[in-house]
């Protein structure tokens, strides 16, 4: 069994063509192989659940950092591409959402994001695939597979390396969402750690707060899988060494921005406070929205126990605002 799946792997349908990939990813589109990377350690996170895949933000989130790993920042990859192609690699089997069956079946293409959701549910992998990915020796031996198919030698490391990190983020993230002491990172080789870390605590607060800025609202998600907003600290890691959800929140890059610069603070009944600098000089930042954020409740995420600490905002109060 594991055989059939290791020749599939290694034998994916993707496009070949010489002006348009490099050297780097054999002169092939990478995307069929990035994708089953992001699913292979969804398996690794134990993050699936049953046989079906479905394109989450998460999913989007593992696929671009794959992607943008080793890829050049002007590219730009589209999950939605691969999701719909790997059905002709004959263990990929999509599934349409009730109504949508017509639909499915006449489509030829797909690429747009809101296409894939709104015709499909996911896709359901062969039985034998799914029992095969959710043990570790043959899920590493098919990774090592693709990797040392799809892409050159220089990227081998690196995409290895991404994905132990992605693995280890989640298991971080899942730690601080129980409020524990995380042991993950005792486990993690130093030179990964930071990334770890970072991936962890970003991928808890993003997800809390459902992609939109605590602040002005905005929530945007592109094509590729990045998101608008950052995870913010409130009390600086450098120092709090606080990675607890509570010392975070969801913002924007200009909110993220203007907020570490002390230009905007939360008050005690979170509401949006403006600094001295900015209320007597609204324009000093720049920020269009600022007139219109004073006073404005947060928007904080939907679990009460993940929303911001107020000592940790009084200490940014305290120590930032000004
Ligand atoms: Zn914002």
């Amino acid at each position: 069994m594991f055989q059939t799946y290791l020749h599939r792997f290694t034998h994916l349908h993707t496009a070949a063509n010489r002006t348009h990939w490099t050297e780097a990813t054999c002169f092939r589109a990478p995307n069929k192989p990035l994708l089953l990377l992001a699913v292979l350690d969804q398996f690794a996170q134990g993050n699936v659940s049953g046989d079906l895949i479905e394109l989450t933000p998460e999913l989007g989130e593992l696929f671009a950092g794959y992607w943008s790993r080793i890829m050049p920042p002007h590219r730009h990859g589209n999950i939605a591409m691969p999701f719909f192609h790997l059905r002709a690699d004959r263990f990929w089997h999509l599934v349409a959402r009730p109504g949508q069956e017509q639909a499915l079946a006449a489509l030829i293409t797909i690429s747009s994001i809101g296409q894939v959701r709104t015709v499909l549910l996911g896709a359901r992998l062969d039985d034998d695939l799914a029992a095969l990915l959710r043990q570790p020796e043959p899920r590493e031996a098919l990774r090592r597979a693709l990797v040392e198919t799809y892409f050159a030698a220089e990227l081998q490391a690196r995409l290895l390396e991404q994905g132990l990190v992605n693995v280890e983020a989640y298991r971080y993230g899942e730690e601080l969402l129980a409020q524990a002491p995380p042991q993950v990172l005792k486990e993690t080789p130093e030179q990964y750690r930071t990334a770890v870390r970072d991936q962890g605590f970003r991928r808890v607060i993003v997800s809390a707060y459902d992609h939109r800025c605590a602040f002005c609202g905005i929530r945007m998600l592109t094509i590729d899988g990045h998101t608008a907003v950052d995870a913010a600290h409130i009390v600086p890691w450098s120092v709090s060494h606080n990675d607890d959800p509570c010392n975070g929140m969801a913002l924007c890059r200009l909110c993220h921005w203007t907020f570490d610069e002390g230009l905007l603070g939360v008050s005690a009944r979170y509401a949006v406070l403006l600094g001295r600098q900015l209320a007597q000089s609204p324009n000093v930042a720049g920020h269009l929205l600022t007139l219109a954020l004073r006073g404005r409740p947060i928007i904080g995420p939907g679990e009460q126990s993940l929303w911001p600490d107020l000592d940790a905002l009084a200490w940014h109060r305290r120590e930032v605002l000004r």
